[in-house]
């Protein structure tokens, strides 16, 4: 059984930064080619410079908002105009916003929703008629330990991110008769931009020390203190882009050092 993404065209969202941009590197190291699409074009065109002149995989900047239906189209669209087919999409742009729920503003729930739920529902209605041509493909969205557990302070990020595990379990099951995969991953913290914002803002909030807020509240769960990295999530990306059969379809799984076990 061989487990590649090579050759593969797949579409990752958010992947001008942390893990996004991570799967992206694991991908183009194994031979895929790659579409790194973000909110922000000049750092999604940069990133996918720099793995492309490192290879042996392909990579191009797409900009795309992944709440704005026309933007998802017409990047779908680029991209197969470009190289001829989807194999997989990542969807994988997120943010986080902080707030007690009787303090939530609405404004930002509905940001939240959109970019997590919207954008992952729209751009798998936008890629997986290309796969149902093809007869195969694999979309993997990006959820969370919060698909499964709760904390404070996150109530639409919980929400959103319980939500995925629908989606994608939709998804495979009308995927299956088309040769269409989907799974979820569900990290548990990992230090990128999206984490180091929430440090200061939780340690304001709860009126702890931005120290506790990392040893306590974010691997205070975990097995051995330690942060998951970009790469472990790049790996488990790669497990199910590249897997060869339907057996793990509907699945997701979770890293978290622990922080979470079913
Ligand atoms: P990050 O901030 O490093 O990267 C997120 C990327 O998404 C950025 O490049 C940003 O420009 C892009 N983006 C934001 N809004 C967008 C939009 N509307 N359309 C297109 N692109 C958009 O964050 P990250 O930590 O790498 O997070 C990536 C995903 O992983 C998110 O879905 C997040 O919820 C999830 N996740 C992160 C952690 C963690 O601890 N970092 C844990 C579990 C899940």
């Amino acid at each position: 059984m061989t487990l590649t993404v090579k050759d593969k065209v797949c579409i990752i969202t958010g992947a001008a930064s942390g893990i996004g941009r991570a799967i992206a590197t694991r991908f183009v190291e194994d031979g895929a080619k790659v579409a790194i699409a973000d909110l922000n074009k000049d750092a999604a065109e940069q990133t996918a410079k720099e793995l492309a002149s490192k290879g042996p995989g392909q990579a191009i900047g797409v900009a795309m908002d992944v709440t704005n239906e026309e933007q998802v189209n017409q990047g779908v669209q680029q991209v197969v105009d470009k190289w001829g087919r989807v194999d997989v999409l990542v969807s994988n742009a997120g943010i986080q916003i902080v707030h007690r729920v009787e303090e939530f503003p609405f404004a930002e729930w509905k940001k939240m929703l959109a970019i997590h739920l919207d954008g992952a529902f729209l751009t798998s209605k936008a890629c997986l008629p290309h796969m149902y041509k093809q007869g195969a493909g694999a979309v993997v969205m990006m959820g969370s330990v919060h698909s499964k557990e709760a904390s404070p302070l996150k109530a639409p990020y919980v929400t959103a991110k319980h939500g995925l595990l629908g989606l994608a379990r939709v998804i495979a099951k009308e995927g299956a008769a088309h040769g269409v995969r989907a799974n979820v991953i569900c990290p548990g913290f990992v230090r990128t931009p999206l984490v180091d914002k929430q440090i200061p803002e939780q340690a304001k909030t709860l009126g702890i020390s931005e120290d506790d807020v990392i040893k306590k509240v974010m691997l205070g769960g975990t097995v051995d203190g330690e942060f998951t990295t970009v790469e472990d999530i790049a790996e488990v990306a790669h497990i199910f882009a590249g897997f060869p059969t339907n057996a793990l379809t509907g699945q997701s799984m979770v890293a978290s050092h622990g922080w979470f076990m079913e």
